[in-house]
């Protein structure tokens, strides 16, 4: 029988997990046991469901493009859960100067499909404008001068749209996703399409308009389950037998002796044949310091904190949002807040009758100041910030606030380059996997489809 710990029980440690007993149903000789330290299982992805109100506290959907989450939303009997955004009414604003200013229709982030929409957009000056057209015309040399490098997302983006494009919708757009500085974050690591974009077409618009002209009617941007992703991390549970799981059980040392690993949680010391590493990737680094400092090295990287504030407003005909899903704040502008969500908007049956969610998302150090407060007092702050921008705000029925430190890793320049020199020292540890939003990617699907992965080579 082979032994798996499995440290941490957010989506990639309960998946790993699930994935784990479908083996042993098939017939493998394995036993697993997850740790997790707090009370609850699921980590950031949890859903609040009060007065009606379906409240995202982390992640309110995945990226419809990639298929990982909804395979297995469907292997665990909830393809009927499963709901599109709502893409008729989909827009995004961008506050500026104090005012919501709509991101012209056909961006594919920052890249316009269509150049009519830009030019008739508010959002954008003159000369930014004048810098998309630019940007089909300079395609020769653009693809020229793509560097071999890795670079940082501010130079890929000026470097194809210039300053303004960059400061209003580039670091908002990836600040919120990836934790941060745009000066800092790999393009490599956190826009890759966009890189293969270049290296085929030089210019981004010409390539963005191919891919558009070749695909069908695209599928909903955003997918996600109708009663809300705590769903899924119940359905998980369900599949795991009860046994393998230990809440309240922090992992607070491990080490390797005979082949074996050793996990110690004050409690007692336990012997496994491999280790599912799910923790967020400072506790990771910091449990695997004193067995492999190199690969630890390569770990040490900054991440963003975030705090979410979750509204739930019954009998609000009164407030009237813009159409679409929401807004970005611009770095540097005078708010704390990074984003917002019309979370009724976005997706439907989040509400009862008459009601309305407002999300509020702060990041960075907006987020570290905001995490020191009372729930109150954050509450009133992020009432406050809204207010300013879309109008008085009726007394919400339902309020959450959730703090999540360090829960956003920024894949900096060079990201991929330390992940494959991670992954070869980790590999030659034998029988240790790390799993989690620190290493090839921040996003449900992508932590889905690689816990599966390595439980199925970790139990082989
Ligand atoms: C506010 C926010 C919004 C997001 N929105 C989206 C979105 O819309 N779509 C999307 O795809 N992604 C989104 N993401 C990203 C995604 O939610 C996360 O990357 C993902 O949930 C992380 O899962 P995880 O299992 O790696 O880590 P976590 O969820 O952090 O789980 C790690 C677990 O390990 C436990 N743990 C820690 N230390 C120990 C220890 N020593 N011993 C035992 N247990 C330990 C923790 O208690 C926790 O339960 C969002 C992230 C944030 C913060």
């Amino acid at each position: 029988m082979k032994r798996i710990a499995i440290v941490g029980g957010g989506i990639a440690g309960l998946t790993a997990a699930y994935e784990l007993a479908k083996l042993v149903q098939a017939g493998n000789p394995v036993e697993a046991i997850l740790f997790e330290s707090t009370h609850h299982l699921g980590g950031i992805v949890e859903t609040v469901r009060e007065g009606g109100f379906i409240l995202e506290c982390g992640p309110d959907a995945w990226v419809t493009e990639k298929p990982w989450a909804r395979t297995l939303v469907e292997e665990l009997g909830l393809a009927e859960e499963i709901i599109p955004s709502n893409d008729a009414t989909r827009k995004t604003y961008v506050l500026i100067d104090g005012h919501l200013q709509a991101m012209p229709d056909g961006m594919r982030m920052m890249v316009p499909t269509d150049l009519a929409a830009l030019d008739t957009s508010n959002l954008f000056s003159p000369e930014a404008k004048q810098s998309f057209h630019n940007e089909i015309t300079r395609a020769g040399e653009l693809k020229s001068s793509a560097p071999q490098q890795d670079e940082s997302v501010a130079t890929f983006v000026h470097r194809h749209f210039g300053d303004e494009v960059l400061e209003k919708i580039g670091a908002p757009l990836l600040s919120g996703v990836f934790g941060g500085d745009v000066t800092k974050l790999s393009v490599r690591a956190v826009m890759a399409p966009f890189v293969a974009m270049e290296r085929e077409h030089g210019s981004l618009i010409a390539a963005a308009r191919a891919r558009a002209a070749t695909n069908s009617k695209p599928a909903a941007i955003f997918t996600t389950l109708r009663s809300g992703l705590g769903t899924l991390i119940d359905h998980l549970i369900a599949a795991i037998p009860t046994n393998w799981i230990r809440l309240g059980d922090t992992v607070q040392y491990l080490s390797r002796e005979d082949d074996c690993w050793l996990i110690g949680t004050g409690k007692e010391i336990e012997r496994f044949d491999a280790v599912m590493m799910a923790a967020p990737v400072d506790v990771a680094r910091a449990l695997i310091e004193p067995i492999a400092p190199q690969a630890a090295d390569l770990m040490s990287m900054e991440a963003s904190s975030a705090v979410v504030v979750g509204f739930g407003f019954a009998n609000a005909t009164s407030l009237s949002l813009p159409l679409g899903f929401g807004f970005l704040v611009p770095p540097g502008s005078n708010n704390l807040l990074l984003a917002a969500t019309f979370m009724d908007q976005k997706f439907a049956d989040r509400v009862p009758p008459g009601g309305r969610i407002l999300r509020a998302f702060f990041g960075g150090a907006a987020a570290n100041r905001l995490m020191r407060c009372g729930n109150d007092e954050i509450a009133a702050i992020a009432r406050l910030e809204l207010a300013r921008i879309l109008g008085p705000l009726p007394e919400p029925q339902v309020t959450v606030v959730r703090r999540w430190p360090n829960s956003l890793p920024q894949y900096a320049v060079g990201h991929l380059e330390r992940m494959a020199e991670l992954d070869e020292r980790v590999s030659s540890l034998k029988g240790l996997w790390l799993l989690g939003n620190g290493y090839r990617g921040v996003g449900l699907p992508d932590l889905i489809r690689d816990a599966r992965a390595a439980a199925q080579s970790a139990a082989t």
